[in-house]
């Protein structure tokens, strides 16, 4: 029977996107539950001008400095250089979004960028053909399926649930009951929709949850995806 490393038959990876500085927060909750997670970062936006106000809670994209310690056992992936959305881009523009943000992502953290998300969860075959093109394995839309399935095809990854479904606990119950099959838990947000929500508890009670178990393998979604690749699943 095909299982995850170790013998494991549950699966839980997390990704946020857009590198700001909730961030911070974020991360030390994973790793202080030895759980791992992908962060989205968009390298032309990592400065201190790029600020914006949601409710009443300032939203900042962190600049390059410390990033590299901050996200250190975590994985960083591609978010674009800029953010556009991708629909509206030649052919050229949409390539020059997606190579230059893995260049500069690559130069920053010293190791190779194998996924991305979608800003604003655009994606149509063009868009995931140019993903593959610049050598990314993965890319995570906005959609959810409430399900613990295997990503069909990772260049339109459509996770379980966004961090505010109101089923989350119900699926962490779910996840962790007894079955054979493999199960893959794949939550995804912003980190600032914590203070803008006011509801940090959500994630604090998800990962004190699930966080810290023998029996379910916590990977980066590039880990997913190299998992897939050796059992040939994509
Ligand atoms: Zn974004």
């Amino acid at each position: 029977m095909l299982t995850f490393p170790g013998g494991k038959t549950k699966c839980l990876t997390f990704s946020y996107d857009d590198g700001i500085f909730q961030d911070m927060r974020l991360v030390q909750l994973f790793n202080l539950h030895g759980i791992k997670g992908t962060f989205n970062l968009n390298s032309g936006k990592m400065s201190r001008v790029d600020v914006w106000q949601n409710q009443d809670v300032q939203v900042r994209h962190m600049e390059p400095e410390h990033l590299k310690e901050l996200y250190l056992g975590q994985e960083v992936a591609v978010h674009t250089v800029h953010h556009k959305h991708l629909y509206a881009l030649s052919d050229e523009e949409l390539s020059a979004e997606l190579a230059q943000d893995k260049i500069a992502l690559e130069n920053l953290f010293g190791y190779p960028i194998y996924g991305m998300a979608y800003p604003f969860g655009d994606c149509d075959e063009r868009i995931e053909a140019a993903v593959a093109k610049e050598g990314l394995y993965y890319g995570r839309c906005v959609q959810t399926t409430g399900t613990f399935a295997l990503p069909e095809n990772p260049l339109a990854w459509k996770g379980t649930a966004h961090h505010n479904d109101p089923k989350l606990m119900d699926y962490a119950e779910q996840f962790l009951s007894d079955g054979d099959e493999l199960r893959l838990f794949y939550i995804w947000g912003h980190s600032y929709e914590f203070d803008v929500n006011r509801n940090w508890n959500v994630i604090e009670d998800l990962c004190a949850k699930l966080g810290g178990r023998d029996d379910v393998w916590y990977a980066t979604n590039g880990e997913v995806v190299r998992w897939m690749k050796q059992n040939k699943l994509c």
